[in-house]
């Protein structure tokens, strides 16, 4: 499984226009990996995680095209995962010459009413619709979907995790959430992962519900281990940072390797390979 990082920053990315804080002045003055946009993770080069609001700029910056797209899972409707008028751009009138396979998209209600309310049309943007909750299980021709409850966005409550199996490995994509609850832990008991990918929205901050400090990066890590879920061979990967938390690349690299990790960067390609038990 090939995971290209098309964002790893949160939802006002890094610098942020309207901030001079430590994070967004040394990556103005810096630029290179220092500067992240909102966070998208393209999977193989079939299956996109999160449509949100720089997926032009980054498939502009590496090269990338999205016409061999056929899934697009979604988390959840925030503005840095999910923006309508974006994904409207996929629609005949804007690509007139051509042809896109069908695009299955996954996502909970929350996603799917704001995609219909903000005036988006399955058919006009060539989507097929999958409707997914927490704990639920889709399969794909090429993949196995299985969703977990997020601790995030609380308020609405159809915040997800995914668990992605392409057939030759398995993936744990965890952000955004804050550490996970207690039914969550007992359903990653049957399962085993070769590469996680971890939010540290927070990272140098105090703790917090809906999101993860270094703190309780290393405490999911940890737990994910002690259940088996994980082995210090797999590959643990940290992204999605918020500019108020960081100071530059190199630190947090640094800091998340500390514990065993990887920092993830704008343009990071991975290869995951299996991992064995
Ligand atoms: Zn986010
Ligand atoms: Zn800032
Ligand atoms: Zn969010």
């Amino acid at each position: 499984m090939k995971l290209t990082f098309l964002g790893t920053g949160a939802a006002e990315g890094i610098p942020s226009p309207f901030c001079d804080c430590p994070g967004c002045e040394y990556a103005r003055a810096h630029g290179g990996r220092n500067v992240r946009r909102r966070q998208s993770v393209l999977v193989n080069d079939d299956m996109l995680i999160d449509f949100g609001p720089d997926i032009f700029p980054s498939c502009a910056a590496l090269g990338l095209s999205l016409c061999g797209l056929k899934h697009l899972l979604v988390t959840h409707s925030h503005a840095d995962h999910f923006n309508v008028d974006h994904l409207k751009m996929r629609s005949r009138p804007f690509r007139l010459s051509t042809e896109l396979p069908e695009m299955t998209m996954i996502a909970g209600p929350s996603v799917w009413s704001k995609w219909s309310e903000l005036g988006g049309s399955d058919q006009g943007a060539g989507i097929r619709r999958r409707i997914i909750l927490p704990r639920q299980s889709l399969e794909l021709p090429e993949y196995s979907i299985a969703s977990l409850a997020a601790c995030h966005h609380l308020q609405i409550g159809d915040a997800m995790n995914y668990i992605i199996d392409d057939g030759t490995v398995k993936l744990l994509y965890a952000s955004d959430s804050g550490y996970y609850d207690e039914p969550v832990w007992k359903e990653l008991q049957n399962h085993y992962f070769d590469a996680v990918i971890l939010e540290g929205t927070i990272w140098n901050r105090p703790a917090g519900r809906e999101h993860l400090n270094e703190g309780d990066f290393v405490r999911m890590k940890d737990r994910l281990r002690s259940i088996g879920a994980i082995t210090d061979e797999t590959l643990v990967i940290a992204t999605h940072f918020s500019h108020q938390s960081v100071d530059s690349h190199e630190n947090l690299e640094k800091s998340v390797a500390w514990h065993g990790a990887r920092c993830a960067y704008d343009g990071m390609t991975v290869e995951i390979v299996p991992v064995k038990k």
